[in-house]
C-alpha cells in the first residue's frame, strides 16, 4: 500500500519561517521575544539539545541567552535564578533543560517558573488549564504532534487515536489534546495487557514509549496512521524509533521517520510559545 510519509523537518520549516514573519512584525512595533535556557551540568545530550534550541530561536530572531550552572549547584540558587528570569520584562520564555542533578528537586524547580513564561508547558497550572480546555501553552512535543496532523491534512475526529505511553511531558498531554480534538483516545502503558490488542483498533497509533522499534506490524491495523515520538540510540550509534520502520510503515497510510519527524517539530513549536508569549505579554500592556 502506498504511503505518506509525514516530513517533519519540512513542516518545522515552515512553522519557523511563519513564525520569523511574525517577530519582524513584533520588531517593528518594538518587541523583541526574549528566551532563557537554563543548562545545569554538562550532559552531552542536554547540551546537544540546548545548542539546537538556542540556534533555531537565533534563526527565527529571537533574543535567547544560555545561563549555564554546574552541575553542583544547589537548589536554592537555581531557584533563585528561576526567579530572576520570571521577573525580568525582557523574558517572555524560560526553560529548564532536563534532567537535573540529584540534589535538585526537579517539580519544585517547574512549579517556580512563572505560567505566563513556561513555554515549554510543564508547569501544574498549564497542565491543568490544558486538561480542563483552557488557554494554556501545551507542551512541545505533543503540540507539535498535533501541528503535523493539521498541516498534513489528517483530520482527528471522530478517530480512535492510541497512544502508547503516559509520561508528563508526551503520553498524558498528546492524549488529552487528542480528545479535545475529537479524538476517542485509549492510553497505554507497560501493564497494559496484550497491548496489540488494543493498538490494532488505532485509527492513529502515538508512540511514545523509548523502547527501540518495540512496534511491529502485529501491532498496526492496516490503513492506520503512525506517530513515532521515540528517539533511541540503536548498539550501531544510529538513531531509531519506537516503530520498526520498514515492517509497519507499508501497512499505514500516513508515517513519521526517526529521525526527521516528530523530533524537529518538537523545537518549533517551542519557538512558537515563545512568541505567543511576547504577544500574550505586549499586547496586556
Ligand atoms: P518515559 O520513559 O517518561 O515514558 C515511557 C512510557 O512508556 C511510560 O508511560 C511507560 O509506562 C511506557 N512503556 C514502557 N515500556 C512499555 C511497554 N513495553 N509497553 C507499553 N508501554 C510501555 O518516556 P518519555 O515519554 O519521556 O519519552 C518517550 C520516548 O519519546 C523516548 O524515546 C524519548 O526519547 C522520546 N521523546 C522524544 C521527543 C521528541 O522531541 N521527539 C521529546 C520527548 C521524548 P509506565 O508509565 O507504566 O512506566
Amino acid at each position: 500500500m502506498p504511503y505518506h510519509m509525514i516530513d517533519g523537518k519540512a513542516i518545522a520549516q515552515q512553522v519557523r519561517n511563519e513564525l520569523k514573519e511574525e517577530v519582524g512584525r513584533l520588531k517593528e512595533q518594538g518587541i523583541i521575544p526574549g528566551l532563557r535556557v537554563i543548562l545545569v551540568g554538562t550532559h552531552p545530550a542536554s547540551e546537544s539539545y540546548v545548542r539546537g534550541k538556542i540556534r533555531a530561536s537565533e534563526e527565527v530572531g529571537i533574543n535567547s541567552e544560555l545561563i549555564r550552572l554546574n552541575e553542583e549547584v544547589s537548589e536554592a540558587e537555581l531557584l533563585q535564578k528561576v526567579t530572576e528570569c520570571n521577573k525580568d520584562p525582557a523574558v517572555h520564555g524560560i526553560l529548564v533543560q532536563l534532567p537535573l542533578p540529584l540534589q535538585i528537586d526537579t517539580n519544585k524547580v517547574i512549579a517556580t517558573i512563572s505560567p505566563e513564561k513556561d513555554v515549554d508547558g510543564f508547569t501544574p497550572v498549564n497542565v491543568g488549564n490544558l486538561i480542563i480546555g483552557q488557554d494554556a501553552f501545551f507542551p512541545c512535543t505533543p503540540y507539535g504532534i498535533m501541528e503535523l496532523l493539521k498541516r498534513s491534512d489528517i483530520s482527528v475526529e471522530g478517530k480512535h487515536a492510541v497512544v502508547v505511553g503516559r509520561s508528563n511531558i508526551v503520553g498524558k498531554p498528546i492524549s488529552f489534546l487528542l480528545q479535545q480534538a475529537n479524538a476517542t483516545v485509549t492510553m497505554c502503558h507497560s501493564r497494559t495487557v496484550d497491548l496489540p490488542f488494543y493498538t490494532k483498533q488505532a485509527d492513529i497509533l502515538i508512540a511514545a514509549v523509548g523502547r527501540t522499534e518495540m512496534i511491529t506490524s502485529e501491532h498496526v491495523k492496516p490503513g492506520a496512521v503512525v506517530i513515532d515520538v521515540g528517539i533511541n540510540r540503536k548498539e550501531d550509534g544510529k538513531l531509531a524509533g519506537d516503530v520498526l520502520f520498514a515492517d509497519v510503515a507499508p501497512l499505514t497510510s500516513a508515517i513519521t521517520p526517526v529521525p526527521g519527524g516528530v523530533g524537529p517539530m518538537t523545537i518549533a513549536m517551542l519557538l512558537k510559545n515563545t512568541v505567543q508569549s511576547a504577544i500574550r505579554k505586549e499586547s496586556k500592556r
